[in-house]
């Protein structure tokens, strides 16, 4: 027998739900469904969205209507009209084999007379947002007296978004004697009380801890200068060429700034806020939904509901007034067994909140480096490497022009040109980033950096085995300069930086001469930073440090000697742009420029 039929599912609703692809329940379905429809009692739920909530409340609820009446016997309250339409939606589709089955969805920004319509036609089912439902019960358009079930879904949603008091309002008009279930990702005491007010004694089921995120969500931190954030968040998003995800705001106007900042640098962005018309907003998010468009730039209020499968990345570009609501953010993600990550952008003074978050997600943060300009640049070429080679050859399309192309080229050796390849479609990125800073603050290097110490810039990194303890302990022991001389390292992928005492400098340097890391030869040299910083450019490695075959080119911090490419833009954050709207080979061919005009003009239009 099928799991779902063993839980009490009928026939009918299983082929409509194995036609969705659900084989077996998830824990959540899996303990709320027998509770539902053999002990028929009040639930609490704690889930997250991605746990598979609906079908928990959905399934039974196609059990314990009566089809055969046309009278609205179960109402789902919900936050958002986003919620609303998808829990409808996923409603509609387990009922699809059951005759006469009739779900409606009432949320603000549609015709009420057309919801109206819907109800007298025979509406079983009623899926709504607080705020029309009261409009609706206001002006009689709606008969909730015969209701036996009554779903609250985000239940701390609501509550956070103002709708207690619609939902008292709601309620009252409710029989006494019905079943409520409540949902809620976490368990505030406004949501205890609610519990308290109206459930008796309710089971309560928990997937996961109270209050925690999804096991599947890395959580990670940068820190940095306040006034890095934006450039922290282009360095994030450069470092995933592939991500689709949200970025969070705390203002309407700030996330209006923000993405508008994004889509002026050739990202693939639109904003959602408030003050918004709903046909914009469901513009956005049809983009959002179609790929159109990879970042969301959101406000909490606007993003709540959104109900978006494969998100890869949230970024909280600021943390949240209400510090509970980053469970809800960074819950938009790792959906659906997946993973995923959740980037918190702190400057100094915020870094306390990181161990509040800790406490209320019950998990540790991993405190990240932002990528530099050479980490971006080293990613954004083997995507780009990594694209050519996945590329399918359209044989047709080419055909007739391949004579022409092959015969100019001819005389071309494939390694030139690949590197003219890569070269063409890479410079402007390299031009960018060519003399990026590094935007990391309180690493652990910074702590460690005084004026006693120089910085120096090494041809070792993660490539070569090592970490951080072990590279300063390689480099000491090697120079047999007691007490070692190297005080912090910072190991990158393919190259550190060292934080050497000033005082043992020059005879480090003269005692690393010659030295090789498993046959590979090390090579040292004061940082870029620390150059301009002392005008001495005393530096070691022959004069400027050269690829040899089998060596990696290093630092996005080294300014000096060989230049990324061929441009003379100086690069810099905040003063150059990509080029004319698309950018370096990371996104798919002109999403982002043709994305940002049709939005733009669609809201001048309005
Ligand atoms: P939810 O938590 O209700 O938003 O569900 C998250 C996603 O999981 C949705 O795309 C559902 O269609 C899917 N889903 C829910 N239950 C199952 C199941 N038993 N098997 C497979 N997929 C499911």
């Amino acid at each position: 027998m099928n799991r779902f039929e063993a839980l009490g599912i009928s026939e009918n609703v299983v082929k409509a739900i194995t036609e969705l692809g659900f084989e077996n329940p998830t824990p959540i379905q899996e303990q709320a469904i027998p509770v539902i429809l053999k002990q028929s009692k009040d639930l609490v739920a704690l889930a997250q969205t991605g746990t598979g909530k609906t079908a928990a409340f959905g399934l039974p609820l196609t059990q314990l209507v009566d089809f055969t009446k046309r009278n609205v016997q179960a109402l789902i309250l919900c936050p958002t009209r986003e919620l609303c339409l998808q829990i409808t939606k996923d409603i509609k589709s387990y009922t699809k084999y059951i005759p006469n089955a009739n779900v409606t969805a009432i949320y603000g920004g549609a015709s009420i007379d057309g919801q109206a319509r819907d109800i007298r036609k025979g509406s079983q089912i009623v899926v709504a947002t607080p705020g029309r439902m009261v409009d609706m019960i206001d002006r009689r358009l709606v008969d909730i007296k015969l209701v036996q079930w009554a779903v609250l879904d985000e239940a701390d949603e609501m509550l956070n978004m103002g709708f207690q008091e619609d939902l008292n309002s709601i309620l009252s008009h409710t029989p006494k004697e019905k079943n409520v279930w409540l949902f809620s990702a976490t368990m505030p005491s406004e949501v205890s009380r609610i519990a308290k007010k109206y459930m008796e004694n309710p089971h309560e089921i928990t997937v996961g801890n109270r209050n925690q995120g999804a096991a599947n969500i890395e959580h990670v931190y940068y820190v940095v200068h306040a006034r890095d954030r934006y450039n922290t968040l282009k360095r994030v998003l450069d470092f995933n060429p592939n991500v689709y995800g949200i970025v969070f705001c705390r203002t309407r106007a700030e996330t209006q700034e923000v993405s508008d900042s994004l889509i002026r640098d050739g990202y693939s962005a639109d904003s959602l806020h408030g003050d918004l018309s709903q046909a914009q907003r469901d513009f956005v998010m049809k983009r959002f939904r179609a790929k159109t468009i990879q970042m969301l730039v959101a406000t909490d209020v606007a993003a709540r509901g959104i109900d978006v499968d494969d998100i890869t990345h949230v970024i909280n570009y600021n943390l949240p007034d209400e510090i509970e609501s980053y469970t809800h953010r960074s819950g938009r993600t790792a959906r659906a067994g997946k993973s995923g990550q959740s980037i918190v952008i702190l400057n100094m003074k915020e870094f306390s909140k990181i161990r509040m978050l800790e406490r209320i997600i019950g998990k540790k943060f991993t405190e990240s480096k932002v990528p530099t300009g050479f980490d971006v640049c080293e990613k954004q070429l083997f995507h780009l490497v990594k694209k050519i080679h996945d590329t399918e050859i359209n044989e047709k399309g080419i055909e007739q022009y391949l004579p022409k192309i092959m015969e100019e080229l001819k005389d071309m050796s494939k390694e030139e040109l690949i590197k003219r390849f890569v070269s063409d479609e890479f410079s402007r990125f390299l031009d960018y980033y060519k003399n990026a800073p590094d935007l990391n603050t309180g690493s652990e290097m910074k702590k460690e950096r005084n004026v006693n110490t120089k910085r120096m810039f090494v041809n070792l990194g993660q490539l070569d085995g090592l970490d951080n303890t072990q590279l300063k302990q390689f480099i000491n022991s090697y120079s047999q300069i007691s007490p070692g001389p190297v005080v912090a390292a910072d190991v990158r992928h393919t190259y550190s930086f060292i934080e050497v005492e000033a005082a043992l400098y020059d005879q480090l340097v003269a005692k690393m001469v010659g030295a090789e890391h498993n046959g590979r030869p090390v090579k040292m040299e004061l940082s870029a930073r620390a150059q301009r910083e002392s005008s001495s450019g005393s530096s070691y490695g022959g004069g400027g440090y050269k690829r040899s075959s089998g060596d990696r080119e290093g630092g996005g911090e080294r300014s000096s000697g060989r230049g990324w490419s061929s441009g003379g833009n100086s690069g810099g954050e905040g003063k150059s742009r990509y080029g004319s709207g698309s950018r370096g080979g990371s996104y798919k061919g002109g999403s982002g420029s043709s994305g940002r005009s049709s939005s733009r003009s669609y809201r001048d239009k309005k």
